[in-house]
């Protein structure tokens, strides 16, 4: 274990090298693209036309599509794994730095921007999004630059049974999100998204493909919490979990007139414990408690249980399959499976942009802050 753990070692520090491709000495832009271009990968300069709509078509802080910010010389799109190898390799000779572009969801833009260094590319990986779903095997090999939803849509194709814990937004990209958690309506019972990736394929400094074993059990676990820092993940294999046929979800908004502040006090208490099988998410906005609930199981039990939890009646409540239910929670009450699919984050029921952050509380908000809270919500 202990050589193994010194190779795991090694592997970092070599791949420690390609987040800082040289800042001392100066790029070569004319010998990067002049590279690109002798192995033929897709690339865009400034000059371009396709340029900003391209750059812009996976920036989703809109905050970045201001003038403000320090955009990359290079837009290089890759349409093979070839391709990734050798546009590292020509970052390298040619002292490119190089940010690697899934999904574009990082909330700071780290993909696709730069507060000082002014030569750089972004390897945008959008093309590369192919979804291999294996049922026999209960696995799938996803390329980085699928969107969640391309995964889920894929895996529904296959199976109403099986399903994979991931997050809760389709448009988000595979790279980013297997690279540092993942959470969703799965969590509870079946743990976040790095949890369940089983293999990957990583392009590191120099060039090569190493997979789990070559890349050894630091390395890989490196990557599933290091994005954009050890190399360019290729894709994931991922194993998926076991869904029964039917899932249920609900909706159910609570006024303050209506108990809102005592309904979130308690939801506090009582979500802990609930089933594993039922994710029940709160947002309180404009006075409101929104309450969502995706239940790995039929409209009756799972009214019960949120009768006894929280006094609510899930009125509402519908059952369906597992991937329908994706489409569901984040898509609202008349999305299908296949606006999945969809790139374009306008069709979400969520503001178009916000930035989250996660906090875990150790103490339950007390019911006087709620109140303090929703008095001060607009
Ligand atoms: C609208 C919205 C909803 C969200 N919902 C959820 C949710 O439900 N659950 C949850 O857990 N998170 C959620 N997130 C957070 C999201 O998971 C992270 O921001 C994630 O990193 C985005 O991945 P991306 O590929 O889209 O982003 P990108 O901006 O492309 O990449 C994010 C980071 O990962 C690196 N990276 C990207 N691809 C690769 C790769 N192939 N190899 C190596 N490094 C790579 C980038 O360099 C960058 O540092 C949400 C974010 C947004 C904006």
């Amino acid at each position: 274990q202990e050589v193994h753990r010194r190779a795991g070692a090694a592997h970092l520090r070599l791949l420690g090298r390609l987040a800082v491709i040289s800042s001392s000495s100066r790029a070569s832009s004319h010998g990067f693209l002049g590279c690109l271009s002798d192995k033929r990968i897709p690339v865009f300069t400034q000059g371009s036309d396709s340029f900003m709509p391209r750059l812009n078509a996976y920036v989703r802080n809109p905050r970045f599509l201001e003038n403000t910010t320090v955009r990359p010389l290079y837009l290089v799109m890759p349409t093979n794994a070839g391709h990734v190898q050798d546009a590292v390799r020509c970052g390298r000779r040619h002292n490119m730095s190089i940010r690697v572009r899934s999904g574009g969801h990082d909330y700071e833009g780290l993909s696709y921007r730069s507060v000082n260094a002014s030569d750089f590319a972004v390897l945008d990986l959008s093309e590369l999004r192919t979804v291999l779903v294996d049922s026999q095997t209960s696995t799938a090999w996803v390329e980085s630059g699928a969107t969640l939803g391309e995964l889920y849509y894929a895996i529904g194709n296959v199976s109403d049974v099986l399903g994979f814990p991931g997050g809760v937004c389709p448009t988000v990209g595979v790279g980013g999100h297997f690279s540092g958690g993942g959470f969703g309506t799965l969590m509870r019972k079946h743990g976040l998204a790095v949890d369940n990736v089983v293999d990957a394929e990583l392009v590191v400094a120099n060039g090569t493909v190493l997979n789990r074993t070559t890349m050894g059990e630091d390395v890989f676990w490196a990557i599933r919490g290091g994005g954009g820092s050890f190399g360019v993940v290729l894709k994931w294999q991922v194993g998926l979990v076991t869904i029964p046929a039917t899932v249920s979800v609900f909706k159910e908004a609570v006024s303050g007139s209506e108990g809102a502040v005592d309904k979130v006090t308690r939801w506090q208490k009582v979500a802990p414990a609930l089933p594993g099988e039922l994710y029940l998410r709160v947002r309180v906005q404009e006075k409101k408690a929104d309450f969502r609930a995706s239940f790995l199981g039929g409209c009756d039990d799972l009214r019960r249980v949120m009768n006894r939890s929280l006094g609510l009646n899930g009125a509402d409540c519908k059952e369906m399959t597992w991937v329908e239910s994706v489409a569901y929670i984040w898509l609202g009450s008349n999305a299908t499976r296949e606006d999945l699919l969809s790139r374009n984050t306008s069709k979400s029921e969520s503001p178009n942009s916000f930035k989250a952050t996660t906090d875990y509380v150790r103490q339950a908000i007390p019911r006087d802050a709620w109140a303090e809270i929703f008095g001060k919500l607009v």
